[in-house]
């Protein structure tokens, strides 16, 4: 039995060798797919037809003037196959039907004012999922739904560990919605998912080791070292919200249990919570160049200098990728100065990193659909060591 697995593994292993250098390779053909694979030709050209067979790729035209015959380029047939996106957020969720060339097929939005229980949050996800699901032309040719969640995920196992904005403790997300839409279901922390897909082909894509600060209604970060995520031995990796940040009458306490963290005067809910004021507010105040405002945002701008300070000279990233609400109003006035802050005090050595900052809203719910594309192309090489 065991050796029908491992042939079964190597067949699937050199299907997904050969579906992934299509997606990524433009007009590859048959040969040249055999040479940078190392699989005979016979395997490639009996792999192409089970794929052209089941409609996931297309020849196109002749290659014309090259030598002896002119080969077929290969392609993937991007407009018949199809992700669904959700982005699970505190207040909302926002779906998006795409096909593979990302054009948006259709969506669907439920507006919360905060979720009472984890069983009325996995219903909104489901009808927002199952509202999508409706509109595929062929449901066999949907491939997957990704989920992006406000949480602390267990991505592997399908888990939403923790989140006390959507209610959810050790919630089986992925298993419970798979019993009610077959699909492959994929569950992510929204700011690791922001890493992956920007490490995969985004702003992050020739970036060796890198971090993503989420500066919204709360704090996440993500850390990818050579295309891995970081995700520490409970998950938690990336707390950069949670790191001790401010001091003397700055100093309030925080909904982790601690106090003077980064998230109590940087996120929306901190302002919100610490200094009455909605992120709007305090943006508008800081337009109108109001006194006390400019003087908070330099202390918010000393503060996160200081910690992102310390995080790159620790971790050596050569990118630190800014996003979130706070970024999109504030990003422009504070980010220059925690730029600034960064070179004056990391070492020499760490100098030579790069922080950006995104200005327009990340589309969270498509990034959840590119995470079904990924892993629909992916190589599972561990299944190898099976
Ligand atoms: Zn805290």
């Amino acid at each position: 039995m065991q050796k029908v697995s491992s042939q079964q593994n190597l067949k699937f292993i050199n299907q997904q060798k050969v579906l992934n250098l299509i997606y990524n390779q433009t007009r590859i053909s048959r040969v040249e797919i055999a040479e940078r694979t190392a699989l005979t030709q016979q395997t490639v050209t009996n792999i192409v037809n089970r794929l052209m067979e089941d409609d996931l790729v297309v020849e196109g035209k002749p290659i014309a003037g090259a030598k002896g015959r002119n080969p077929i380029p290969l392609a993937i047939n991007g407009n018949k196959m199809y992700a669904i996106g959700i982005e699970v957020a505190i207040k909302y969720i926002k779906g998006k039907l795409i096909d593979f060339q990302k054009k948006v097929i259709a969506e669907f939005s439920i507006v919360d004012t905060g979720f009472e229980n984890s069983e009325e949050t996995f219903e909104c996800i489901r009808k927002v999922a199952y509202e999508l699901v409706k509109e595929v032309p062929k449901k066999s040719n949907l491939k997957g739904i990704g989920i992006s969640l406000q949480a602390l995920v267990d991505s592997k196992n399908g888990i939403v560990i923790y989140s006390p904005g959507l209610v959810m403790k050790e919630f089986p997300l992925a298993e419970k919605l798979r019993k009610e839409l077959d699909f492959p279901i994929y569950i992510e922390n929204d700011v690791n998912l922001v890493a992956i897909i920007e490490n995969e082909k985004g702003r992050l894509v020739d970036s060796k080791c890198n971090i993503v600060l989420k500066l919204d209604h709360g704090i996440g970060g993500a850390i990818m070292n050579q295309k891995q995520l970081i995700v520490g031995a409970s998950n938690v990796a990336g707390e950069f919200g949670h790191i001790k940040a401010f001091t003397g009458t700055n100093r309030y306490s925080c909904v982790c249990g601690s106090a003077g963290c980064l998230t109590t005067l940087v996120s929306a809910h901190g302002l919100l919570r610490n200094k009455q004021m909605t992120l709007n507010d305090f943006s508008e105040k800081v337009q109108a160049a109001d006194p006390e405002a400019i003087h908070l945002l330099n202390t918010i701008a000393q503060a996160v200098g200081r910690t992102l300070s310390n995080v790159v000279t620790f971790l050596n990233p050569d990118r630190v990728l800014f996003a979130g609400k706070v970024i999109e109003k504030l990003g422009d006035r504070f980010v220059p100065q925690v730029i600034q802050i960064v070179n004056e005090t990391v070492l020499d050595t760490c100098k030579n990193v790069s922080i950006i900052h995104v200005i327009n809203p990340l589309d969270e719910s498509l990034i959840a659909a590119e995470l079904v594309i990924k892993n629909f192309f992916e190589i599972p090489l561990e299944l190898l060591s099976l």
